[in-house]
């Protein structure tokens, strides 16, 4: 038996034989062809980026049916790719002069392309590698040259293992209707990967280290993706345990549907109010339909994160006015991009931070990028004319960053004025709190905003000194820890204090077990992933407002993280013992 823990990316528990695939660079052995044969070699490279192509196109189309056209533009860069005259000319240049047979000559330039990304220093692009891995299998199939196993050969429900996966090799599985879940050695939560799982609801768990070295194919696995734990050959009571959750976790699932149109409301009459977190505009509609009441995070930067050319100022402009429009008057706020550390745009990485997460990320990179800072603020406030647009600047660190971002905006207000465009010039102007920095001066950032949200997910890393990435020191990030507490308590402090509409749209957010103690640390306002939303009303509908100042103030008693969270654990299976 083996347990190893990993990043949960896609939610939910799964049991099942495990399936290893390797997604190593396919080795094909060196050929040299006759003279006669060259013209048929040239064809057949023609025709493979051609299939390739069409494959990809189906592919996008299966997956858009699912997750909507702005989550399938993940397969915008094979389909770019694949149409690229270039390529196709220097493979073709390679089988003329060396008389390589197709199948090697596209080998040697895929693999040579692949190694570019990889020395890249920017993980978003060293990502592309991945991609550049998957089209080079498509390639070869499509030459019939000798590739190791293929995903879609897999033939009974399977959890699948490998050292990495590419979102379209994850949708290829998903289409085979096999897949029960995957667990990767590489990956965090914002690869591409991650992200088509959670838009499929695949459960899964990725940065396992060496996983793929510990299990086997036909081991019996147990995989949650909740929680981000693996188990190889369970004994069989860890079966028994997880098959009663995951039966569970499905009737939960059931029994909170029936709360989707009645109010998040405490026993005593306190509204609490629940929005959503989105990357993408067709995420609304989801949003939505779980009850959310508008959204709290629109993170604009996934924009910026499809391959390609950086989106115009009128392409944003179309998708924020459809995430407004989608919305019908509720409210939508735009967080302007947060690139930078983990997320990078192409452009950026010539120079490699040592530090990119106390680098030029975010509102940073936004003011020295003015352009493309102007363009967003452009399309934005255009957007402000078709719903209830509101504005939000991330990881302000200081009040000259964010009257910087506000002046820049007034500039950008007068000049859409002067080109007679209509928009809203009193839009609701915010801030992220999510840095020590931010949260010792809430107040003073307050006075100057209309709005702040509580971006614990870099609060907690800035707090503790822990890289959220970072799978090494994953277990000391934690909400729960006081100084972490004690900021949030601070902040909420300061909202209060001068009045201001607050929320927080952190991960702690959509922790059903964080609830109760948020209520009684004065927060009002949720803004979370869609699929906890329900979970989260059916804790506020469950409890007093007095039951959640005496949990608040028992907490801020607490010395260490073990004690808060075996006390919130109790508290919370006492109110909704369904959901812990
Ligand atoms: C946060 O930091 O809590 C947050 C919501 O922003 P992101 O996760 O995009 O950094
Ligand atoms: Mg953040």
């Amino acid at each position: 038996m083996a347990i190893k823990r990993g990043v949960g990316v896609s939610p939910g528990v799964v049991i099942g034989r495990a399936v290893v695939l390797e997604t190593e660079e396919a080795r094909v052995p060196r050929r040299t062809i006759p003279a006669a044969l060259l013209e048929h070699e040239l064809h057949l490279v023609e025709r493979s980026f051609e299939s390739a192509r069409a494959e990809v196109a189906a592919e996008r189309e299966v997956f858009a049916g699912r997750a909507g056209d702005e989550l399938a533009d993940i397969f915008g860069f094979h389909e770019r790719w694949l149409a690229d005259p270039k390529p196709r000319k220097e493979i073709s240049q390679l089988i003329r002069d060396k008389t390589f047979s197709a199948a090697y000559a596209i080998g040697v330039f895929m693999r040579r392309y692949r190694r570019r990304f990889l020395e890249m220093s920017s993980p978003y692009l060293q990502e592309r590698a991945k991609d550049i891995l998957d089209i080079e299998r498509r390639l070869l199939r499509h030459v019939g040259a000798e590739v190791q196993q293929e995903v879609a050969t897999v033939d009974e429900p399977v959890i699948v293992f490998a050292h990495d996966l590419t979102p379209s090799q994850t949708v290829t599985l998903e289409r085979t209707r096999k897949l029960l879940g995957f667990a990767t050695d590489l990956g965090g939560s914002t690869s591409h990967t991650a992200i088509v799982a959670r838009g499929l609801g695949i459960p899964a768990v990725v940065g396992l280290g060496d996983m793929t070295s510990l299990v086997s194919a036909g081991d019996v696995v147990i995989l949650d993706g909740s929680h981000g734990v693996v188990i190889v050959n369970p004994d069989s009571s860890q079966v028994e345990e997880y098959e009663t959750q995951a039966a569970h976790l499905v009737e939960v699932r059931h029994a909170l549907e029936g709360l989707r149109d009645l109010p998040a409301v405490t026993k005593d009459g306190e509204r609490i109010a629940l929005l959503g977190n989105i990357e993408f505009p067709e995420e609304v509609v989801g949003a939505v339909e779980k009850g959310a009441e508008g959204i709290g995070l629109f993170r604009t930067e996934f924009l910026f994160l499809q391959g390609g050319p950086e989106p115009s100022e009128e392409e944003q402009f179309q998708v924020y006015r459809q995430a407004a429009e989608l919305l019908s008057g509720r409210p939508l706020v735009i967080r302007t991009v947060d690139l930078g550390a983990d997320k990078y745009v192409q452009g950026k990485v010539a120079e490699p931070e040592r530090n990119p997460f106390l680098g030029l990320r975010s509102i940073r990179y936004c003011l020295q990028n003015l352009a493309m800072f102007r363009a967003q603020l452009r399309a934005i406030m255009r957007a402000s004319n078709h719903g209830n647009v509101r504005i939000m600047f991330p990881l302000i660190t200081r009040v000259m960053e964010l009257r910087q971002a506000r002046y820049l905006l007034s500039l950008v207000m007068e000049e859409l004025e002067e080109e007679g465009y209509e928009f809203r010039g009193n839009i609701p102007v915010g801030v992220m709190v999510e840095t020590p920095a931010a949260a010792l001066c809430a107040r003073e950032l307050a006075r100057e905003v209309d709005f702040f949200s509580i971006g614990t997910n870099d609060l907690i890393q800035y707090t503790l000194a822990v890289d959220r990435t970072n799978e090494k020191v994953a277990q000391l990030y934690t909400a729960l820890n006081p100084s972490v507490l004690r900021l949030i308590k601070m902040i909420i402090d300061a909202g209060d204090g001068e009045q201001r509409d607050m929320s927080m749209c952190g991960e702690m957010a959509a922790d059903p077990m964080c609830t109760m103690l948020l209520i009684g640390m004065g927060l009002r306002k949720f803004s979370a992933v869609a699929n906890s939303l329900p979970m989260i009303k059916r804790i506020v509908r469950s409890i007093t407002l007095a039951d959640a100042h005496r949990v608040a103030s028992r907490v801020a008693g607490f010395e260490t993280e073990r004690e808060v969270v075996n006390y919130l654990r109790d508290e919370t299976r006492k109110v909704a013992p369904d959901l812990v």
